[in-house]
């Protein structure tokens, strides 16, 4: 059955694939044996194209690199003897060159080749005039212009079956994701560039295998049109992102589990669309939370600061000027002056409260 929703799917519609698309494989070709064991698992999954790294690109040197173009004809053996379309990283011409010559079906760019619009144009230039169809992952950094000026370099050479990865951006800070989702970001390229099928990529973005399921539910909510996992026979003993892989057969239990709307006629499409808009609400909710916890954890803080040094803890200057700072800013959003007032009365007693709380624990 073709899924249909509001964004030309292109090339997905073309080939009839399945909603979601699955693309599934390894981190990295290990093997002609690891590479075979794991297509023949995948093709009792829903998966419909096998994915492997043959040229890694490591963050730091001295981890696996990939076997290179050793593995080109391994993935054109797992093609030919499983039916499954193949994929991998390119990130310099003369991969592009190979990958052409040993008849890769698809093309994907890394995220650390994202970044930089000098390889991306040489790619580009490099696939000009061919037919392939190429997935641009999100950019190392959170920055839509430059995900978005990918896709158009490969544009302007004209390919035109594109697909976007969204795997999650990098910080600082260590969080509970690998790669922080920021979907804002994602959702904002889904409606600068409706016609470009959007793939999640759980594995990257969670770096755990136990938080694939809830990632790709989340971007099928969002109405994502597909999912790029991670999957090895043997997870712990992969060579590269051991942590993040699953096995087919975990695989299978996922997709199965995963719940997938198939919109039919006008009543269902409006359905889709409000369950994708409920659902950024509820990541806006829980992002309100997680800052409201944060600034009380704070607030706990400065508590403890005042009590040790015998402070009061109201101090009512500052709690003015911030109110007053608020309502400027919160107007200029377009909120109510007395919705920053109410809002910032229950905040600030929640931190007095907080505060005083302190004191009762000694
Ligand atoms: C990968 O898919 O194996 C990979 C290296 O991903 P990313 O470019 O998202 O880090
Ligand atoms: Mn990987």
């Amino acid at each position: 059955m073709t899924h249909t929703n509001t964004k030309a799917r292109t090339w997905l519609d073309n080939m009839g694939l399945q909603h979601p698309l699955v693309i599934a494989g390894p981190c990295s070709a290990e093997t002609e044996e690891q590479l075979l064991t794991i297509a023949h698992g995948l093709k009792k999954t829903k998966t419909t194209i096998l994915r492997a790294g043959l040229w890694k690109p490591r963050t730091r040197p001295g981890n696996f690199e990939g076997v290179g173009a050793l593995g080109l004809p391994w993935l054109k053996r797992a093609k030919e003897e499983t039916g499954l379309l193949t994929t991998t990283e390119v990130a310099h011409p003369h991969h592009v060159e190979l990958a052409l010559q040993h008849d890769v079906d698809i093309l994907w760019i890394g995220a650390r080749t994202t970044v930089s619009p000098f390889i991306v144009q040489d790619l580009a230039d490099a696939l000009q005039g061919t037919d392939k169809i190429v997935l641009v992952k999100n950019p190392v950094n959170p920055d839509l212009a430059l995900w978005m000026g990918a896709i158009e370099r490969f544009e302007k050479s004209g390919i035109s079956q594109l697909g976007a990865i969204h795997r999650g951006f990098s910080s600082y800070e260590k969080h509970k994701y690998r790669n922080t989702p920021e979907w804002q970001i994602a959702i904002d390229f889904q409606s600068r560039c409706a016609d470009v099928p959007l793939i999640v990529d759980p594995s990257h973005m969670g770096g755990r295998r136990d938080l694939i399921f809830d990632l790709s539910q989340t971007a099928l909510d969002l109405n994502y049109d597909g999912l790029m996992i991670e999957s090895h026979h043997q997870p712990d003993l992969a060579w590269s992102d051991a942590a993040q892989q699953v096995t087919p057969g975990a695989l299978h239990e996922i997709i199965t589990a995963l719940r997938i709307r198939k919109p039919q006629g006008d009543a269902q499409e409006f359905q889709i669309q409000l369950d994708a808009l409920r659902t950024q609400i509820d990541l806006s909710d829980r992002q309100i939370i997680e800052t409201l916890g944060r600034r009380m954890k704070i607030a706990s803080q400065i508590g403890q600061l005042k009590q040790d040094n015998n402070v009061a803890i109201l101090q009512s200057d500052r709690w003015y000027a911030i109110l007053e700072q608020m309502i400027h800013e919160g107007t200029q959003l377009g909120l109510s002056e007395e919705f920053v007032q109410k809002l910032f009365k229950a905040i600030h007693q929640e931190s007095i409260n907080q505060q005083k709380s302190i004191g009762l624990q000694k």
